[in-house]
């Protein structure tokens, strides 16, 4: 059907680079934009026109994502289930006021706060704002901690878009 929006799941492997993400990306902005929507070309094509990838892990700040258990504990993220995350608990404490507090905030700002400058000075840091904290465990070139351990992806699934 012609113009039937589509689904595609693009799986990667370890022995399946980026490249292939890359390679299907020129045919996609040749062809398909608004038609076939593939996440991680949405988000940065959405960075690339507005402004804004629209995705957490991508946005400069986060902390809109907050995951509550089966006894009620709300934490900071699905990402960050952890005591040391836990905002309180919803069977005592209003989920607003717990979304709204200062830990929260904090944990959001936190995102753009422990940004290496390695990223700060990177052309794409628009699209991609360091990543989500949760993978931050890497370090830059010159030793500074926080670097996201996708860097090589991105930094060939950026050059591809410069290229376009
Ligand atoms: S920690 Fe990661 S997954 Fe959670 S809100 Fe922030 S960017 Fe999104």
């Amino acid at each position: 059907m012609k113009d039937r929006r589509s689904n595609v799941l693009i799986i990667m492997t370890d022995e399946q680079p980026v490249q292939t993400v890359n390679c299907y990306g020129n045919d996609w902005v040749r062809r398909d934009i608004g038609r076939i929507f593939l996440q991680i070309f949405d988000v940065a094509l959405s960075a690339w026109t507005s402004g804004r990838p629209g995705l957490c892990i991508f946005e400069e700040t986060c902390g809109s994502a907050l995951a509550m258990e089966y006894n009620g504990d709300l934490c900071s993220c699905d990402h960050f289930v952890e005591a040391r995350y836990k905002l309180g608990n919803g069977q005592r404490t209003g989920l607003a006021e717990m979304a709204d507090s200062r830990r929260q905030h904090h944990f959001g700002q936190a995102k753009k706060d422990s940004l290496p400058q390695y990223c700060r000075n990177c052309g794409v840091q628009f699209i991609y704002n360091g990543g989500c904290p949760k993978n931050r465990f890497t370090a830059t070139p010159s030793g500074e901690p926080g670097l996201t351990i996708f860097v090589k992806d991105i930094e060939h699934f950026s050059l591809m878009l410069t290229a376009l």
